[in-house]
Formats: C-alpha cells, sequence, structure tokens
C-alpha cells in the first residue's frame, strides 16, 4: 500500500516537500526544548505518593505482624510485603521474596547467577559455547543490556498484537537448546503497551525448550490500567505448574511507577525450589533489605485493592496524555499510511511505525527541532531495528501542551522524512 507522498506525481511532491521544509523552518525558529524520552512520570503525579512520607515517623510502630523492621533479619522480605508480592505475581505469599527498589536489579543478579553457577543440575551458562535469549521486539532495552553485558546473544523475536510471534518463538526453541532464556512484559508491554494472550501466556508456559530455559516474567505494568477496564493476563504460574514447568517462570514486579521510581520495592516470585535457591544466592550479599521502606509502602498500599484505588489517581494524569497522542498523532498523520502507532489501555509507552528506513532520520531531525526522542533502534537488541521503523512515544513526563508541541514535532518530521523517501525511491 502506498502513502500519501508515493501517491503523488513527481511536481506534486516536489511543492509538498518546499511546503514541509517551510514549516520546519518556522518551527526550528521557535526554538523548543522537548522531552518525549523518558519513561517516568510527571513530577505531579510523584506528588501522590508524598503522603506515604508521613507515616514512618520516630514515634511510628515499627512492627510488622511480629517481625522489627528497625533490625536485620526476615531476608525474604516482612510479612505484610510478602502478601502484596504475591497478589501482584499471582503466586502465594511464600514464594515471594521483597527486596530494594529495582527490578530490573533483581533480574540482573539472577541472570549473573545462572550465568555463574548455571540453573541448579544444568551447565553454567557461561561455560556453554553459546547462550542465547529471545528479545521480543520492540522492547525494552534495559533488559536486552542485561544479557548483552553478559556476552548472551540476543535474538529478536517480533511482537504482535496477541504478544511475541509464538509460531516463531516455538520453531526456535524446538531447535535451538542454547537459547535459554526469554524477556516478557506480558501486560501493557514496554512500548507496545500490548497485553499478551491467553494463548499466548499457555504457550510460554507450555511449549517444549531446554530445561534450564527461564523465562523473564517482567510485570511492570501489572496494575498500570488507563481506565477501570484494564486488560487482563492471564496466570502463567498456574499453567506453567500444572504443565510441570514452574521453574521456568521467574517473576518480577517493583513499585516504581506506582510510589517512587527508584525508591520503591522490588518483587520477585516463582516455584517453591527458586524462591529457595535465588534467596540462598543473594543472602550471599544482603543482609536484609530495607524493611522499613516494606512497612512504609505497606500500610500506605495494604493489598491490591488499595494499590488500584492508587493507580486510579495515576490515571488521572496519564489520561489526557494518551489522549494526546491520539488526537495529535490522527489528525496529523491519520489517512496518510505514513505511520501505525498502538492504543494501548495502559502502561507508559505508545510504540509508533514510519515507513521503511525512516525512523532514525525522523529522530534526528526531532532532534535538531529541540525535541528528544528514546533514540530509533533503541526498541530493538544491539539497537538494530531491521527495517529502521519504531519510534517509543514516552508520553508521560511532559505537560500536556509541552506533550501536544512535541508531537506537533513528530507529525512535522514523519511527513517531511515520508516525502523525502518518496522522492528518493524515485
Ligand atoms: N521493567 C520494565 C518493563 C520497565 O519499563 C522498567 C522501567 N522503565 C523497569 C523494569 C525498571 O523497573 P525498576 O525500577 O523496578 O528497576
Amino acid at each position: 500500500m502506498q502513502n500519501a507522498y508515493q501517491k503523488m506525481d513527481t511536481a506534486e511532491l516536489k511543492a509538498a516537500i518546499a511546503e514541509l521544509e517551510r514549516e520546519v523552518e518556522e518551527t526550528r525558529a521557535k526554538e523548543l526544548k522537548l522531552d518525549m524520552a523518558r519513561g517516568k512520570p510527571s513530577p505531579e503525579q510523584v506528588n501522590i505518593s508524598r503522603p506515604m512520607l508521613d507515616i514512618l515517623t520516630s514515634d511510628a510502630d515499627l512492627m510488622d505482624e511480629g517481625v522489627d523492621c528497625s533490625n536485620y533479619g526476615c531476608f525474604e522480605g516482612i510479612p505484610s510485603a510478602r502478601r502484596l508480592a504475591g497478589e501482584f505475581i499471582g503466586v502465594p505469599p511464600e514464594q515471594t521474596i521483597v527486596l530494594g527498589s529495582s527490578s530490573l536489579n533483581i533480574m540482573q543478579s539472577i541472570l549473573i547467577h545462572y550465568w555463574e553457577k548455571g540453573v541448579p543440575g544444568y551447565t553454567p551458562w557461561s561455560k556453554l559455547d553459546h547462550v542465547k535469549f529471545l528479545c521480543p521486539a520492540p522492547g525494552y532495552d534495559r533488559h536486552f543490556g542485561i544479557t548483552q553485558d553478559l556476552g548472551i546473544e540476543n535474538v529478536p523475536v517480533r511482537m504482535t498484537e496477541t504478544g511475541p510471534d509464538m509460531d516463531e518463538v516455538e520453531r526456535l526453541l524446538a531447535e535451538d537448546d542454547s537459547i535459554k532464556g526469554m524477556f516478557c512484559v506480558p501486560k501493557y508491554s514496554n512500548p507496545t503497551g500490548v497485553t499478551y494472550s491467553e494463548e499466548t501466556v499457555r504457550r510460554l508456559a507450555t511449549c517444549k525448550a531446554a530445561p534450564d530455559f527461564r523465562i523473564v516474567w517482567d510485570n511492570a505494568y501489572a496494575v498500570h490500567d488507563l481506565t477501570d477496564d484494564g486488560d487482563k493476563l492471564a496466570n502463567i504460574f498456574d499453567i506453567a505448574r500444572e504443565a510441570g514447568n514452574e521453574d521456568r517462570i521467574l517473576g518480577v514486579a517493583s513499585t516504581s511507577k506506582i510510589t517512587f521510581p527508584g525508591a520503591g520495592i522490588a518483587f520477585f516470585g516463582s516455584s517453591p525450589a527458586n524462591v529457595v535457591e535465588v534467596a540462598n544466592t543473594l543472602k550471599v550479599g544482603l543482609i536484609s533489605a530495607n524493611k522499613l521502606n516494606q512497612l512504609m509502602h505497606t500500610r500506605f498500599l495494604p493489598d491490591l485493592d488499595a494499590v488500584h484505588e492508587h493507580m486510579r489517581k495515576h490515571a488521572e494524569f496519564l489520561r489526557p496524555r494518551f489522549d494526546a497522542v491520539e488526537r495529535k498523532l490522527s489528525e496529523g498523520l491519520g489517512g496518510t499510511g505514513c505511520a501505525t502507532w498502538t492504543h494501548p489501555n495502559g502502561g507508559y509507552f505508545v510504540s509508533f511505525d514510519g515507513p521503511e528506513g525512516s525512523a532514525k532520520r525522523i529522530a534526528a531531525l526531532c532532534a535538531e527541532l529541540g525535541v528528544k526522542l528514546t533514540p530509533a533502534g533503541a526498541t530493538w537488541p544491539y539497537g538494530n531495528d531491521p527495517h529502521d521503523t519504531n519510534i517509543r512515544i514516552a508520553p508521560t513526563y511532559p505537560s500536556v501542551d509541552e506533550l501536544e508541541a512535541a508531537l506537533d514535532v513528530l507529525v512535522l518530521a514523519t511527513k517531511l522524512v515520508s516525502a523525502q523517501l518518496a522522492l528518493e525511491e524515485r
């Protein structure tokens, strides 16, 4: 299917480019300085959690169901926090560990552990000739960074509207037992906003794979619905257990985008055997996590109902921003055939695709015009988007006015680059 510029005759196309270049010069003269790159909450949004900071005062009760949070001990986490972790991840509280503030840190520690020592009963990954991880793409660059840093080969698998392309995943896993893991953001995936369908979840939990194959089930956006009618995710732990694969799933989540990014609490949840083994490893380097932070969090958000109530307040800030993305993109690019984008029901991102070979040029032009985007290519392993189409839009941090101005620039840059590509093709 041709886009609007490809359909024009050459004279029309040249005139359209001249007009778009004039608009670009007008925009350049405005000397904008806008940032649509950061996947973090706006300052006003973070302020919602400030009342939590008043909970632990010098005369507060620092006991949690018999555990003294003001001293060492209780490595796996305080009882109220493990209960919350279990609700978040979808496993019983005994199958959780509540740690410091970062889920990324937990993922890295576990993968380094398997790299050095191996999944129990199997060769350490570092001793194998070749180790690969499946990376749904577009995906989260920091996931890809953990494995890349270890020397694991990242193998992209295309995302679809129901999750990773499962035919491809099953084909690769059946023929290649050097594939030892896979990253999944199963709800409101970063950056597509896709929630994995029940069939995808089932196939991931049950498909044939190497016995030491592990899925990093990063449910970072588990409760981040934009409306009360959010997406539903099937419980992979239940399905994996029934299939005899319960050790396959490594669940993680955190309150980074619920309370304070970088100062929340992070959760790990998995099979009973994995939890014991991971705890034994992490205990080597940690006597106990910050239990006062855990206590402050669970007094503020005692259960999942309280979390959902809190997330409704976040959604009030997020909805107008996601609406602005949809409105600006459909007004500016709808019907041109130059771009497609996702329409998520939650999470932190919109995934945008321009014509083949356009993303780096669009991002560069936006940067020239004062709009910073996540670097084009970042959503693919090694920064290598094979068709150079994808741009991650992070609408949460800027104000709605700033966001609208940044989206106008993205629309303009997409039109000009699409038109230029159409002319270069001739
Ligand atoms: N996983 C995903 C999918 C994310 O988008 C993010 C934050 N951008 C993280 C993990 C990082 O979470 P944490 O702060 O718990 O390390």
